[in-house]
């Protein structure tokens, strides 16, 4: 189990670094790490939490979201991940979704007040019997509960648990839709986390920066769990995503390993005073979430000292990682490729109608199996039936190609898929192209509706530029000798920024339905 696993590395590193806070400058040995999860599991038990009872994390990235992480898998509770970002009706509805009992949340953090919209949705939450706001007094109430005799009471639970309870339900980034929320178990994400971490080659020396979402399975299995499995240290940078703080916190803290969603390395990249931040004691890092364009990949392995920087593919349901490339693999693989499948996991890729596996090198719905797949979504065995098969194989809804050396090419998503005149279009492909223009700081290609063809090219762009953004002209320019005509955008739309989920991606609905009309 997770607390088993916390225990061992508690065991062999007592004096390494687990956990750093940057903005507060508050820092914890893994003795230490372990002593703070303690406490916070007797709380747990004193205020009446039950095994199996859910716990919401309603929270940016701090340190006592590391904790309740924790001792929740400690006391045998379900920890409910709920998005930062969400607003007080979706958090009622994740609270009623899951039947959260207990809520621990920020007070506040930029626009957000969350103790206002605790206290708005109180009353519409039945099974909520009580929030905790992370720095104010009754966080320190609540940890004033724990007593010495609720550690035997803590023991008991943990000498209770199977590796194959439910520990966590994760939701969906929402990116196609609304978030389904995954229920995984110890087992899966436990696993996960090692196995990551273990591609990276993580010792006890390794000082990981996580800019990303605690909330999310990248930040909280990929970064937390692959950290404790390995006696590595987790350094939180800032509490919501901040390329200048995050290139600060590498500097500073010495750090080995960097993550984020392609975007988040694009702003750091593009940060005016990006030479003048010491890099050098960088080595590997993550870059995952969405397609990772080759431009960016390149630039962060010429630009960064990340040599080993490693491409992930996965997702929730999941837990998340399927295939990852490997600290050998050569730029070519590095750029084109998702990586090999973990150890442990089979990859298939079916044909997407009738379901027959298909041979190496052609592109079909990657369906994965293993320890990672979930248990189910929550109190939704419907939607579990559509997603994961009979013989357990979790069909994820993403278009690969297995290659002839065993390394998966993520093609794009079915439900991005384009359909022009009959021909397929893969948006990746374009925006690779586009990537390459010189005016283009980002770029994301989506189908609109067309009377003529079904579906058109639309390219929606982010100029390096804002002053001197790219004329549909020059952009039509740069893909007419390289790409086949069908493919080439028929509209270019400029913008600021992309409407993104907060796990970092883009969410292609949104530009659809925004520019899906005809222009008068
Ligand atoms: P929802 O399921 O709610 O629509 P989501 O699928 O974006 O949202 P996640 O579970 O966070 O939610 O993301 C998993 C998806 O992210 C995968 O199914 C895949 O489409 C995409 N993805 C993840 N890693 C990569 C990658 N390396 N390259 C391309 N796509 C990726
Ligand atoms: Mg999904």
């Amino acid at each position: 189990t997770i607390g088993a696993d916390l225990a061992r590395a508690v065991e062999r590193f007592p004096d390494r670094e687990a956990l750093v806070d940057v903005v507060s400058g508050r820092r914890w040995t893994y003795a230490a790490f372990g002593a703070a999860v303690d406490e916070v599991a007797r709380a747990l038990v004193a205020s009446g939490v039950e095994r199996g009872d859910r716990v919401g994390i309603w929270a940016v990235n701090c340190p006592e979201w590391v904790l309740v992480q924790y001792a929740t898998a400690r006391v045998g509770a379900v920890m409910v991940n709920i998005n930062p970002a969400y607003r007080a009706h979706e958090l009622a509805y994740v609270l009623n979704q899951a039947g959260v009992r207990l809520l621990v949340a920020s007070l506040a953090h930029k626009a957000s007040d969350y103790r206002a919209m605790a206290e708005q949705v109180r009353g519409d939450c039945p099974a909520l019997r009580e929030t905790v706001h992370i720095g104010d007094a009754s966080w320190d109430a609540f940890l004033a509960r724990a007593a010495p005799h609720h550690a035997a009471e803590v023991a008991a639970r943990e000498a209770l648990l199977s590796c194959d309870d439910p520990v966590d339900i994760q939701y969906t980034s929402g990116t196609t839709g609304f978030p389904k929320g995954a229920t995984l178990s110890h087992h899966n994400i436990l696993n996960n986390g090692f196995f990551v971490g273990e591609t990276l080659g993580y010792t006890e020396h390794d000082r990981i920066c996580l800019p990303v979402p605690f909330y999310h399975c990248f930040g909280m299995v990929m970064g937390n769990l692959a950290a404790t499995s390995h006696g590595a240290c987790v350094v939180i940078p800032a509490p919501s995503f901040d390329p200048a703080a995050t290139l600060r916190a590498v500097e500073q803290e010495r750090c080995t390993s960097l993550y984020g969603v392609p975007t988040m390395f694009i702003a750091e990249l593009d940060l005016p005073d990006f030479a003048a931040y010491d890099l050098s004691s960088l080595r590997t890092g993550i870059m995952a979430g969405s397609p990772c364009p080759v431009e960016v990949m390149k630039r962060v392995v010429a630009e960064t000292n990340m040599a080993e920087v490693s491409i992930c593919y996965g997702m929730t349901e999941t837990s998340p990682v399927s295939t990852q490339t490997r600290r050998d693999d050569d730029l070519e693989r590095r750029t084109s490729t998702v990586g090999r499948v973990l150890p442990h996991v089979e990859v298939k890729i079916v044909d997407p109608v009738g379901g027959a596996t298909l041979p190496r090198g052609e592109a079909g719905e990657l369906c994965t199996r293993g320890y990672g797949v979930m248990l189910g979504y929550w109190d939704d065995p419907e939607r579990t039936a559509e997603a994961v098969d009979a013989g357990r194989w979790m069909h994820t809804g993403d278009l690969a190609v297995m290659r002839e050396d065993g390394y998966v090419q993520i093609v794009g998503r079915i439900k991005d898929m384009i359909i022009r005149g009959g021909e397929n279009i893969y948006p990746r492909e374009i925006e690779e192209f586009l990537y390459g223009h010189p005016k283009v700081a980002d770029v994301q290609v989506v189908g609109v509706p067309d009377e003529r063809y079904g579906e058109e090219v639309l390219a929606c762009v982010i100029p390096r530029d804002p002053a001197d953004p790219p004329t549909y002209e020059e952009l039509a320019a740069h893909c007419r000798d390289r790409l086949a005509h069908y493919k080439v955008p028929r509209r270019v739309e400029i913008l600021d920024a992309f409407p993104m989920t907060v796990s970092g991606k883009v969410r292609k609905v949104e530009l659809r339905e925004r520019y899906g009309r005809r222009p008068d």
